[in-house]
């Protein structure tokens, strides 16, 4: 996704080799498309000699874990839930991080993670102690480098953006006792490119080397858009081979995004018409309830086979079917007219989708689907009327 409410140009692409009759709504991953997003991290972490974890936050689909298991180090989690998913059902290193942690958390999170990471210096005072309860947790501190390159929404996903609750800053810096602390964290970025990461890790070397030396690991969290059209891996990978040169650390990646970027759909059905000026088909997919980033962000989807309004011939503004008059996904124009039952299929639909949704107006859940690279349609899981009960109390 980009932060732009530009309708992308999608007429000319390839239909993934869906069922005629798939059930929709559906969040199909494209395992074919994960491998080669996978084929990235293996030369990541060949090539600099450093670790990569996949940030669970941006798409925690268990079903997913075998196609990724082999390719990545591990995971990292927002919190303990997070952090027992990853340990549960990734199984191999859990990492968590929370600007701050719930009583007890840090405790039972001792039990499920490897690696824990405190925001502040307050943070560790409070809960440094628990962290420790098992002989092997590694500790982390997250810093705030006051290094903005996020790509997306402005300062609402920049971690270093004014009054951001994420990492001590510099000037409560020499409160954390650096004597406990393993790892040096810096998450800033956010879709960003090489001359993101890049300049990151310089940043950090440049502003923060005596902090450095006195770790093992540095951790330059997400955001590392690996796998986006335009990144050029190799100027991530001569960055964190010089850093590890210059100060002998180990060095972590945690990307979410960039990890399943273009890697699956959305899959939705017109299920009817409304004509207000404009003509609009509603779909069974919505903005509101299934790309929450849509609106967000906010940003306007790619739609396979189709162009922006005014392009291909036959205009028409797509819409979910809740109750929510700004529940619009965006403005596209299509070759032929649209009819009832017609399958679209909106592109870039893995990170931040259905770790997000909600059944706000009843609206059904899609289903969590996988397209292995043989071409078999594989239903993961089907929700009904119970995933909406379940969360009423
Ligand atoms: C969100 C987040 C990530 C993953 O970010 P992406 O933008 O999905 O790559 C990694 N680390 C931390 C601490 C995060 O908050």
């Amino acid at each position: 996704m980009t932060s732009s409410q530009t309708t992308p140009d999608m007429s000319r692409a390839v239909l993934p080799p869906l069922p005629a009759d798939v059930a929709t709504p559906a969040y199909v991953l494209d395992a074919a498309a994960l491998a080669r997003n996978m084929a990235t991290a293996d030369r990541i972490r060949r090539e600099a000699g450093c670790k990569v974890l996949l940030a669970t936050k941006a798409f925690a689909f268990p079903a997913a874990f075998p196609l990724m298991r082999a390719h990545l180090d591990g995971t990292t989690a927002s919190g303990e839930y997070e952090a027992r998913l990853g340990r549960e059902e990734f199984g191999k290193e859990v990492h968590v991080y929370a600007p701050a942690y719930a009583p007890g958390e840090v405790a039972r999170l001792a039990d499920i993670a490897d690696h824990i990471y405190f925001n502040s210096p307050e943070q560790m005072a409070r809960h440094g102690a628990a962290a420790r309860t098992r002989p092997g947790v590694k500790v982390g501190a997250r810093i705030n480098p006051g290094y903005s390159n996020a790509t997306l929404g402005g300062p609402l996903y920049d971690p270093c953006a004014p009054n951001s609750r994420f990492g001590t800053t510099a000037a409560e810096i020499d409160q954390l006792p650096w004597g406990e602390i393993d790892i040096f964290h810096a998450h800033s970025l956010c879709e960003s490119l090489h001359d993101g990461s890049v300049g990151l890790i310089a940043h950090v070397a440049q502003n923060f080397a005596a902090y450095v030396r006195r770790v093992k690991t540095v951790n330059f969290g997400g955001g590392h858009f690996v796998n986006k059209p335009g990144y050029d891996v190799g100027k991530l990978i001569a960055a964190v081979k010089a850093f590890r040169a210059e100060f002998g650390v180990e060095v972590v990646l945690e990307p979410g995004a960039g990890l399943v970027v273009d890697a699956g759909y959305l899959v939705a059905s017109v299920i009817g018409f409304h004509h207000n000026v404009a003509r609009i088909a509603i779909l069974d997919a919505s903005a509101s309830t299934h790309m929450p980033d849509v609106l967000e962000v906010p940003y306007t989807p790619p739609l396979l086979g189709a162009g922006p309004s005014g392009v291909l011939g036959h205009d028409y503004l797509l819409g979910g079917k809740t109750c929510m008059t700004g529940d619009v996904i965006g403005a596209y124009s299509f070759k032929a007219p649209l009819a009832v039952g017609d399958k679209l299929v909106f592109g870039d639909m893995m990170q931040y989708s259905f770790v997000k949704n909600t059944t706000f107006n009843g609206t059904p859940l899609p289903d969590m689907a996988v397209l292995d690279a043989d071409g078999t349609y594989r239903v993961i899981k089907r929700y009904g009327y119970d995933a909406f009960r379940e969360r009423l109390g």
